[in-house]
């Protein structure tokens, strides 16, 4: 058996098989005890049984029956401790010594022939018991009714008091005084056996009362088997007062039983348990008890003064030790009253300082604290929901929380608390909104304690917090994660979650979606010329522009630099489509004013209509697809995909592997045209002109590949490639043929130029084929230069620096202001082949070629004439003032070996007639056949 609760370590552990008679019922002991004594009974009332075998078998009978139940206690003791042993102990010994008292009376009766007064030593072992029993009763009251032992010692004083007066009136008075006692001590024996045994009766039914439980066997055994003593003495002391021979008589029998009970008390007693406090309601009854048995004396008393009796002199003795032994107590009670009384002020002291302790925490947290019951009822609210929202407590106290947040909040809040009713304590915080005294909405987060089965709270407590700011902070980092800074338009990252979802929505409802994909007409152009300041200006009004012509569901993203795009939702189809971007175009298409000036902006628009069936990446591509093809057929305009616009795109693709391809492969291949001094009729040198030796398609003119690969980029390493090969194949021309001043002219495209590395480039390759920087020229054309003026002229003289000089390339094309001429450190002005072709169609481009070279002179330029095919032009062209030319009239572009040819032979046929252009260098310089007229048949290899 495992300890019981409350079974302290240090007390002995009560075995399983001692202790089966405690936790057992009382029934087999009493039903044992029941049947010894009708044993007995049925022995001492035999007839015709011979008186001195009755006696001698009686007392030997009550003797070991009263061994045995002394035994029962003292083993009972054996296993206790304390004044638990002390009081079972006591017991013991006061049945053993009755027991050997009775023994030894009985040996003595039946040896002694002159009928010697065998009650000596009966009076002796009663006198020597009576401590003994005084002692055990302490002891057990010590041990069930803790604390206050001067009072249960005077309770149990007063129960005997009581007691003693009772049995005086109800006959015991009678008895003694006519009784013929033979000595004192047989009186005392007599007539307080009784009265003690009543007395320790009533001690232990009450201490049984109020024991807990398990406890409660082994005093409910010792109170029947004392009510069975008891009994017996009263029968005793009946019987014998008026004689003094002692003789067994049938009521000896309930001693056998009162034996058996005790013993088995004794075996079944438990050590108390500690915890177990008696009843508060059971210790009152048990503090009832002297009162009663006096309220029945005295009830006692008067019946028996009612019905004639007097109240004789030891009644009167009794009388003054009660009403003395009722101060006692009644002083007693005082003073424990009054050390309670004390104790209470105290703890209550110390609960209101607790309280308030409490309360300053509660009020002084920043945090408010709320307390909502069962059904959602705010049962009590901190005052710190001033400092929060500037609402007195009163507000929200018995109103339903769920009623006094947010609408949109009321939901979640009523199963939040619903689903905390149902026990559950989910602590995650809970998040509602509640308003502000002014009447702005703060976003609370609460977190909830869940103490409705804890009976002092009976609530779940909130503690909550305004988390408006951090929600507001947060707000704005996921704003800023997702828009654009500058316009404050959605971000790619946000353009492309929307339109993910916005194709989820499509595979449920069937729908089509639209991605617009905008890009600003050469917005570079506008941020170079008027610098990033107003760029941004221009960016930020083309975005409000957006914005203004679509509806509050579409959205409209910056892509960066000047793309922007718009997600069309809600059933698009290529006619709604089509209508917006042609709104977003005139929206865009009006100058904007930035201080004094005037920009004009325009865009291009590609157009993709998709649905569930297309990926969000997918539709972007083709928007930009689409878009790519407007900026290649003029720009300001929109355009819808088409599937051929992928095939488009695809070839592009295709190209950038190829060239790619191309250039690792050396099917990048360099021509150079001979440039020929008008005066002299001399080889100047040559222009390098690249051409692309395809593996399939054969010899492909830059025509065919440049723009392209300007436009993905890869112009710039074709650019170095052709710079290498033309200035590594010229300076091998110089040093083998010995032309020292002969020059190569490069085409650089607008990319490279504008570009970081160029002087990198351009130093390395010098330094690399070690050509004289005097002997590179670099083209360019205007509008290389153009866009940015500032950063052209600051490009160029760094790289002038190192002796290179620069030739403009397709002059007179582009812009129609030369005042750009002075700013930029050109050397050499090409004039377009374009003039040549219309010499001689009227005068403008005879007067045009003339303001050129007097410009030129001016400037100290020098000035080529580009694309000469006949001697008339060349003829014309030297009327002019040109300085020099190059053209088919001269020589087609062709590889190197067969330019290497004529730089060989120092001569070059020229026309019909093979006029000679002899090829010199410095000083010795031929004169060009002023006869030659027509263009020579190409002689490209
Ligand atoms: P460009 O720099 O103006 O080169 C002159 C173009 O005129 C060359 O065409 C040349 O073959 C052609 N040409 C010369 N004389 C005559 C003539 O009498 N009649 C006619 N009809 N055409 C003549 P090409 O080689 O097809 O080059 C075209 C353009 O491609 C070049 O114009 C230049 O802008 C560009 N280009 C050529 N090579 C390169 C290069 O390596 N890099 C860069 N970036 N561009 C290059
Ligand atoms: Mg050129
Ligand atoms: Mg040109």
């Amino acid at each position: 058996m495992a300890l019981q609760p409350g079974e302290g370590e240090g007390r002995p552990a009560v075995p399983l098989e001692t202790s089966r008679l405690g936790s057992a019922d009382i029934t087999r002991p009493v039903a044992g005890a029941l049947a010894l004594m009708v044993v007995g009974l049925v022995w001492l009332t035999l007839p015709r049984l011979d008186p001195a075998l009755r006696r001698n078998v009686t007392y030997a009978a009550l003797g070991l029956a009263g061994l045995a139940g002394s035994l029962g206690c003292l083993v009972g003791a054996r296993r206790l401790a304390g004044a638990e042993r002390l009081a079972w102990a006591c017991i013991g010994g006061v049945v053993g010594l009755n027991a050997g008292g009775t023994l030894v009376a009985g040996v003595q009766r039946s040896t002694a022939t002159d009928g010697t007064d065998a009650s000596a030593i009966m009076n002796l072992s009663s006198a020597v018991g009576l401590p003994l029993a005084l002692t055990a009763s302490a002891s057990l009251m010590s041990v069930y009714l803790r604390g206050g032992r001067l009072r249960i010692a005077l309770d149990a004083l007063l129960v005997a008091a009581g007691a003693f007066y009772i049995a005086w009136l109800a006959g015991l008075g009678q008895l003694a005084s006519g009784a013929q006692v033979h000595t004192a001590g047989d009186q005392v024996q007599l007539l307080l056996g009784p009265v003690a045994d009543i007395a320790y009766l009533l001690i232990v039914v009450s201490l049984a009362l109020h024991a807990a439980r398990r406890e409660r066997r082994a005093l409910t055994l010792l109170a029947l088997g004392i009510a069975y003593a008891t009994g017996g003495d009263m029968g005793a002391a009946y019987v014998q007062l008026g004689t003094t021979d002692i003789v067994p008589l049938p009521f000896d029998a309930l001693w056998l039983a009162a034996y058996v009970l005790v013993g088995a008390a004794g075996l079944a007693a438990t050590p108390a348990s500690r915890t177990a406090r008696p009843h508060a309601r059971a210790a009152e009854r048990n503090g009832l008890l002297p009162s009663f048995v006096v309220a029945a004396a005295a009830a006692a008393a008067a019946i028996a003064l009612a019905v004639g009796h007097t109240i004789d002199e030891p009644l009167l003795w009794d009388t003054t030790f009660m009403v003395l032994l009722l101060a006692a107590r009644q002083a007693i009670s005082l003073h424990e009253n009054f050390i309670l009384t004390a104790d209470l002020e105290r703890r209550s002291d110390e609960l209101r300082s607790s309280e308030l302790q409490y309360r300053g925490l509660l009020e002084n947290n920043s945090d408010v604290i709320a307390v909502i019951d069962a059904v959602g009822i705010v049962s009590y609210m901190s005052e710190s929901v001033r400092g929060m929202l500037d609402r007195e407590p009163s507000e929200f106290r018995g109103l339903a929380l769920a009623d006094l947040v947010h609408a949109e909040d009321k939901a979640t809040v009523e199963a939040r608390l619903g689903g905390f009713a149902g026990r559950h304590s989910q602590q995650a915080p809970l998040e509602f909104r509640l308003q502000h005294s002014d009447g702005d909405w703060h976003d609370i987060e609460a977190v909830p304690n869940n103490l409705l089965d804890d009976t002092s709270v009976n609530g779940i407590v909130l503690s909550a917090r305004d988390v408006s700011d951090r929600r507001e902070y947060e707000d704005q980092l996921r704003h800023q994660a997702l828009h654009d800074p500058l316009t404050g338009l959605a971000n790619r990252a946000l353009l492309r979650e929307r339109l993910e979802h916005s194709l989820t929505r499509c595979a449920r409802n069937g729908e089509s979606v639209a991605v617009l994909f905008i890009d600003l007409d050469d917005f570079k152009v506008i941020n170079d010329n008027h610098g990033h300041g107003v760029g941004d200006v221009l960016l930020r009004s083309v975005a409000t522009r957006i914005r203004g012509v679509l509806r509050a569901m579409d959205t409209a993203a910056r892509l960066g630099g000047d793309e922007f795009a718009i997600l069309l939702e809600g059933g698009v189809d290529d006619h709604t489509a089509a209508l917006v971007a042609q709104r977003v175009l005139d929206a865009i298409d009006k100058p904007v004013g930035v201080g004094d000036v005037e920009i004009q902006v325009a865009a291009s628009i590609g157009v993709s209509i998709g649905n569930a069936a297309d990926t969000a990446d997918n539709l972007l591509r083709m928007a930009d697809v689409a878009m790519y093809r407007v900026k290649a057929a003029g720009k300001r305009d929109f355009s819808i995909f088409h599937a051929s616009m992928d095939l488009l795109a695809i070839a592009r693709l295709q190209f950038e592997v190829d060239i790619e391809e191309a250039m690792r492969e050396d099917q990048l291949v360099v021509h150079y045209q001979p440039l020929i001094d008008l005066g002299s009729g001399s080889i100047l040198g040559t222009e390098a002109l690249v051409r692309w030796q395809h593996p399939s398609r054969g010899l492909l003119p830059p025509s065919e590949f440049i723009e392209l690969a300007e436009e993905t980029g890869q112009i710039i390493d074709i650019g170095r490639c052709v710079l290498l090969t033309s200035c590594r194949q010229t300076e091998r021309w110089r040093a083998e043929l010995d032309l020292p001043e002969l020059t190569v002219a490069v085409n650089i495209s607008s990319r490279h130029f504008r570009g970081a590395d160029l002087l990198a480039d351009v130093t390395r390759t010098l330094e690399e084929t070690r050509l004289p920087a005097e002997c590179l020229v670099l083209e360019v054309t205007e509008s290389a230069l153009l866009d940015d003026l500032h950063e052209s002229r600051r490009q160029m003289m760094a790289i002038k620096k190192l002796g290179v000089r620069f030739a403009l390339d397709d002059f007179g094309t582009g812009y129609s202001s030369l005042g750009y001429l002075r700013e930029l450190p050109v050397d050499i002005l090409k004039i377009d082949r374009s003039f040549v072709t219309d010499l001689g169609k009227g005068e403008r481009p005879s007067e045009f070629i003339r303001a050129i070279t007097t410009l030129a002179r001016s400037l100290e330029l020098h000035t080529v004439a580009e694309g000469i095919e006949q001697a008339r032009q060349l003829r014309l062209l030297r009327t002019l003032g040109v300085d020099s030319a190059q053209g088919f009239f001269f020589a087609r572009p062709c590889d190197a070996d067969a330019v290497e040819a004529v730089l060989r032979r120092r001569s070059l046929s020229v026309g019909p007639s093979g006029a000679e252009v002899r090829v010199t260098t410095g000083a010795r310089k031929t004169r060009v056949e002023e006869s030659a007229e027509a263009v020579p048949a190409e002689r490209e290899s």
